[in-house]
């Protein structure tokens, strides 16, 4: 049995309708693309939706939109992907890296607040692991003290009602790898409605469409709409979202179940109304076990090594003991809405082989 971290799902449908876009020969900027911004809207109660080529691309819309004129000075915890630091560096900010907490992986509130006492922090960046929430209360907290702007990185997160209008933006991703798949996409919300319109026109060149086929640059844009094959795929993964989710739900269930008769292996409990997108263990000896796991054809990863130890960084005399104690236990086990029951107990099997139960 070989059992891939990550294998996309689709519908017996998706053919058909991917078939009807082909046909119709408008491969991009058809009505495809509003028609899955209402249905994220409506299923999310998102306030807004504006559909990218991707997470990032939505990213570099938002900052493109808070400060295009300005140099600011953004927080951005160490654990996660490159995304999350690369654009602000790309758009020339000044980034601070922020200690993350050793069992969640998520941003450190203490070691937020050191910054916010040393530095004038005009925007901070939290990144949901695995789907779960960050201590989101304690950082609109500190916003209302400091006044700085919260922009969420929820490439790994969607659930209803996720979405928080004392937050200032957040983008998601719809990578094959997450929640909501599609070859490549993403999107974001946000929360002042006189910036809807302008990220929808800084997505296509930050062009406005006049009458009679003219149009005008308002924006200094970005070549970053999604297309409508991308759309269909999220149609397609819309429409069988309650099992998707309940599918989530029972795999996350049955993980929790198996791995209690484990001492050796730790994991974070389902937190209510969240959607899992990767099901994280805390385990001894993570580096024997990873490789065990995979002398045995089960595919695991890290998320993530931190920034701050990678070489374009540089970083490493930096200290960020909770993201390092985080890197060094953690483990992401395959998860996906199609891992059959076998395939769930021939991991399982594998774990306690290695530690001899
Ligand atoms: C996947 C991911 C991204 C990037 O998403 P794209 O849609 O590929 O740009 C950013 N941040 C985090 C935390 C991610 O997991």
């Amino acid at each position: 049995m070989k059992i891939p971290l990550f294998r996309p799902y689709s519908s017996l449908d998706l053919e058909a309708l991917l078939k009807r876009v082909i046909d119709s020969g408008e491969w991009t900027g058809g009505v495809e693309v509003e028609e899955v911004e209402n249905l994220l809207i409506s299923t999310f109660n998102f306030p807004n939706f504006i559909c990218t080529s991707s997470a990032t691309s939505a990213f570099e819309i938002i900052l493109d939109m808070y400060f295009s004129d300005v140099q600011a000075t953004i927080v951005v915890p160490t654990n996660t992907f490159a995304t999350t630091a690369e654009v602000p560096r790309r758009l020339g900010h000044n980034i601070i890296f922020c200690d993350v907490d050793s069992f969640t992986g998520m941003i450190d509130v203490t070691s937020f607040k050191k910054i916010l006492e040393n530095h004038n922090v005009d925007c901070v960046v939290p990144v949901s692991i695995g789907g779960h929430l960050y201590d989101r209360d304690a950082l609109k907290k500190l916003k209302t003290e400091y006044g700085f702007r919260i922009v969420e990185d929820f490439a790994q997160l969607v659930y209803l009602g996720c979405y928080d209008l004392e937050i200032d933006a957040a983008f998601f991703s719809f990578y094959p790898n997450k929640i909501l798949s599609s070859p490549d996409g993403g999107g974001l919300v946000v929360t002042e409605t006189s910036l809807v319109n302008q990220a929808r026109k800084r997505r296509l060149h930050g062009i406005c469409r006049k009458s009679r086929g003219e149009y005008d640059i308002e924006f200094l844009g970005r070549k970053a709409n999604m297309t409508n094959i991308d759309a269909v795929f999220l149609k397609d993964q819309l429409s069988s979202l309650s099992e998707k989710i309940s599918n989530r739900l029972a795999i996350y269930q049955s993980y929790t179940q198996l791995l209690e008769e484990i001492p050796e292996v730790d994991f974070l409990a389902l937190d209510n109304n969240i959607i899992p997108s990767l099901f994280i263990i805390h385990a001894k000896n993570r580096n024997e076990l990873k490789y065990f796991l995979e002398e045995n054809n089960v595919q695991t990863s890290i998320h993530f090594k931190p920034l701050h130890l990678h070489s374009y960084w540089n970083h490493e005399k930096s200290v960020f003991s909770g993201a390092e104690k985080y890197y060094s236990s953690t483990l992401s086990l395959p998860f996906f809405e199609a891992l059959t029951k076998d395939e769930l107990n021939y991991i399982i099997s594998v774990i306690k082989k290695f530690y001899s139960i």
